[in-house]
């Protein structure tokens, strides 16, 4: 049986304010791309995948839906942003951690570089830190994160490197 046509049609954004890191909760050994995620956000129930980028193991960027659409991964944002996926963010027995390579790192950094020259203005975070600040106190602080996503803390990890531009 052939599949059936794709039902996804882009909405575009008409503003870019996040650069949203995002992983894919999935352990060190499991070599994933746009392909497997594109599946698993389908059974979902999405049109298509909902990040705009997928960087692989080997730090590989794949290309998800087009840069200028809305996307389907950060609840209240999408409109507003674009959305990355490094592959991995679990240990090997499947607990949240930084286990990304280093060609992953130095792919996201390029590519973070690259958008930026696109968007100047856009800030750059994790999804973790679009949780709800529940106290009100102006920080998200670990007890306040929905979840992992994506395992590492992009601030410290931003600041220990020259961004370009
Ligand atoms: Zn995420």
């Amino acid at each position: 049986m052939n599949a059936p046509p794709s039902l996804y049609k882009p909405t575009f954004r008409t503003a870019t304010d996040l650069l949203v890191v995002h992983c894919s909760a999935t352990r060190p050994t499991h070599d994933i791309g746009v392909k497997e995620i594109t599946h698993w956000h389908v059974q979902r129930g999405f049109d298509t995948v909902g990040y705009h980028y997928v960087i692989r193991r080997n730090g590989t960027v794949e290309t998800g839906r087009p840069e200028t659409a809305v996307g389907a991964h950060v609840k209240g944002h999408n409109s507003r942003s674009i959305g990355i996926c490094v592959a991995g963010g679990l240990d090997a027995g499947g607990k949240p951690a930084n286990t990304f390579t280093a060609a992953q790192f130095a792919a996201l950094g390029q590519l973070l570089d690259d958008l930026r020259k696109l968007y100047p203005d856009a800030r750059i975070l994790g999804h973790r830190d679009l949780s709800p600040d529940r106290n009100g106190d102006g920080v998200i602080s670990p007890d306040e994160f929905i979840k992992a996503c994506p395992s590492f803390d992009v601030a410290a990890w931003l600041s220990g490197r020259e961004l370009a531009g």
